[in-house]
């Protein structure tokens, strides 16, 4: 009887040495898996609202990022990791393998179509002229800006067109170019240059947001893409695919309407 109750103890012991071992077993392993999550790393400029900017809660937000939050839990990613970057910064950081996508409000443009793979075009866009509000200076096109100083944000389409302007075509402009547009805005509100030259769309959210408006604007045509590494082909695929089936559905208008939607 009482060798019995020994060996019954034993089993219990052995039992209790099982369950245990297998709980914290799973508890490492659980402490392991989030390190194997599967994540996209997206790489941004947070100064061009409504496609990407910084809430009141100081978390980076807008249209291209709910998208890309979309598009990787469509192609199989657990989440997305946002990594806030200058916009001139954001090939480089892609080349050297920092981030996986670029989702910024990004044109397309051969020169760039050198250094990077772009999906299909998600927006278009045309670039505006930005004057401090009620201003006497209200520049329709870019002659009127012969003279003036003109911001930008550094490595933007809009950088480029005003250089070709002063390089090619003897216009008299000063450039003055800003890490983010949101510094260019505020040096305008401020009087340290005569006019900002941005994004249409991001042009319109900023008249809403600062003391300036919109005296013109220079159709451009431009169409925003999401960038992928040079040949990273089966990304690129994948973000394609889902990015047709994604403005195809009624998520796509919902996210219009959150972002550009009325007010
Ligand atoms: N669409 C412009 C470009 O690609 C500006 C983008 C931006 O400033 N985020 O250059």
């Amino acid at each position: 009887m009482c060798l019995l109750n020994k060996s019954l103890l034993l089993a219990i012991i052995v039992i209790i040495i099982i369950v245990v071992g297998a709980g914290l077993y799973l508890q490492l392993a659980g402490q392991v898996t989030p390190a194997e999550k599967k994540i996209l790393r997206v790489g941004t400029s947070p100064d061009f609202p409504p496609f990407e900017y910084i809430d009141e809660q100081g978390n980076i937000v807008g249209f291209d990022i709910d998208m890309v939050r979309e598009l990787a839990k469509m192609i199989g990613y657990d989440d997305i990791e946002i990594v806030s970057i200058d916009f001139e910064g954001l090939i480089p950081a892609l080349q050297q393998g920092q981030i996986d996508v670029i989702a910024a409000g990004m044109t397309i443009t051969e020169e760039r179509e050198q250094q990077v793979d772009f999906t299909i075009p998600y927006w278009e866009a045309d670039q505006a002229i930005l004057v401090v509000k009620d201003s006497c200076f209200q520049p329709e096109s870019p002659d009127d800006l012969v003279g003036k100083v003109v911001g930008v944000q550094t490595g933007t389409t809009a950088e480029s067109y005003l250089t070709d302007l002063v390089e090619n075509q003897g216009y008299d402009i000063t450039i003055k170019s800003y890490s983010s547009y949101v510094l260019a805005v505020t040096d305008l509100v401020n009087g340290r240059v005569d006019a900002v030259m941005v994004d249409l769309p991001v042009a319109r959210m900023f008249e809403k947001q600062y003391n300036v408006q919109i005296s013109g604007i220079v159709e451009t045509g431009e169409k925003y893409g999401l960038a992928v590494r040079k040949g990273n082909t089966e990304l690129l695929n994948k973000l394609n695919d889902a990015l047709t089936q994604l403005m195809q559905s009624d998520k796509w208008d919902q996210l219009v309407q959150k972002y550009f939607g009325q007010g």
